[in-house]
């Protein structure tokens, strides 16, 4: 009888220790094991991109740019870091090519200056960063970036955002860095056509009727379940002095927030201020319950081509689900998920 009673202790005892250690090294392996789901998209401007415009040279070139971009931020998230630090990394090598318009290879206001602008938001805190119009700052991501951690600010203009830059420490490139005879010339020719122009590539084409843009953008999900987006452009060609775009305005085209999306736009800056577009698409999936793809569309497809407004976005969710929406031709982009190979896109497909 007691060796019956012994028996069963015995086993009972063994059962528990089972219990135990399957309740204890399950989850541990699962989250051990679990594949890292990081994701990062970008974009380098949206507009009337098509291939019988395009050499096989520049295309190429756009490529291999993207590709850097792309390799420059998941380089940060494969390393398990912040959604923050990669698409800064991204934007930093689109901002240092002069293909694109931002940093270096900027566009023109009607003065023939390069008036830059640039935002970041971080999705975890809904904390973000902007700075406008300033001119001699190589890479506007960064100083966004210090306005966010440092000045106890949202947005920082002109000759005081390069006050701040100074105290950060950031180096000033004199304001012949940012040129290129490309966008020199672009701004002739709208000068001789008395034309505001959106970025274009080869052909001058003008405001509202076949344009191009070049303004840059990402977004980004980090292994740790946390968004954040940033853009950074030189706005419009032979743009009034002074005139602020949709990229440094939070909820513009610039959004991120942990319970929704992260969003990156290129476009006519006053459409997207209008409709505050990146703010919205987060919004129609926070109160309204639509997908990603769902609100995108929305707002890209319905609401700026109703206001007569064109461009682009890039977005993210909390899920990990991409958006790269545009209603013109092409669209400049790419995209990273964690374990996969990095898919770049120039025209519709
Ligand atoms: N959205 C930018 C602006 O209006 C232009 C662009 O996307 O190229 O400043």
């Amino acid at each position: 009888m007691k060796d019956k009673y012994s028996g069963l202790l015995k086993f009972l005892i063994l059962l528990l220790v089972i219990i135990i250690a399957v309740w204890y090294f399950v989850p541990r392996t699962e989250k051990e094991t679990a594949m890292p789901k990081y994701v990062l998209v970008i974009h380098g401007g949206a507009g009337t991109i098509l291939p019988e415009n395009m050499s096989a040279e520049r295309e190429a070139a756009y490529r291999e740019a993207l590709g850097q971009a792309l390799a420059a931020g998941e380089d940060v998230l494969k390393a398990g870091g912040s959604s923050l630090d990669a698409v800064s990394a991204a934007i930093l090598v689109m901002e240092d090519s002069p293909l694109f318009n931002a940093g270096k290879g900027a566009v023109f206001n009607s003065e023939g200056i390069n008036e830059l602008d640039a935002a970041i938001m971080d999705g975890a805190t809904l904390n973000a960063g902007a700075v406008s119009g300033v001119q001699r700052i190589a890479n506007p991501v960064l100083l966004a970036r210090a306005v966010m951690d440092n000045s106890g600010h949202v947005m920082l203009v002109g000759a005081g955002a390069e006050n701040f830059a100074k105290e950060q420490g950031f180096e000033f490139v004199e304001p012949d860095y940012f040129y290129t005879d490309y966008r020199w010339g672009q701004l002739q020719k709208a000068k001789k056509a008395g034309a505001v122009i959106l970025e274009s590539d080869d052909d001058l084409i003008f405001l509202n009727k076949d344009h191009k843009y070049g303004t840059v953008g990402a977004v980004a999900l980090d292994n740790h379940g946390n968004l954040a987006a940033a853009t950074s452009t030189g706005g419009l060609t032979n743009k009034r002095y002074g005139r602020v775009g949709d990229t440094p305005i939070i909820g513009a085209g610039t959004y991120a927030d942990n319970n929704s999306c992260a969003v990156s736009g290129t476009g006519t800056g006053e459409y997207f201020i209008r409709a505050t577009i990146a703010r919205n698409i987060c919004a129609l999936m926070e109160y309204k319950g639509l997908s990603l793809e769902q609100a995108a569309e929305v707002m890209v497809h319905d609401v700026l081509i109703r206001m007569g407004g064109d461009g682009g976005i890039i977005a993210v969710d909390a899920a990990g689900n991409i958006a790269l929406k545009f209603n013109t031709t092409g669209m400049y982009r790419g995209f990273v998920v964690a374990g996969e190979e990095p898919v770049i896109g120039i025209y519709k497909d």
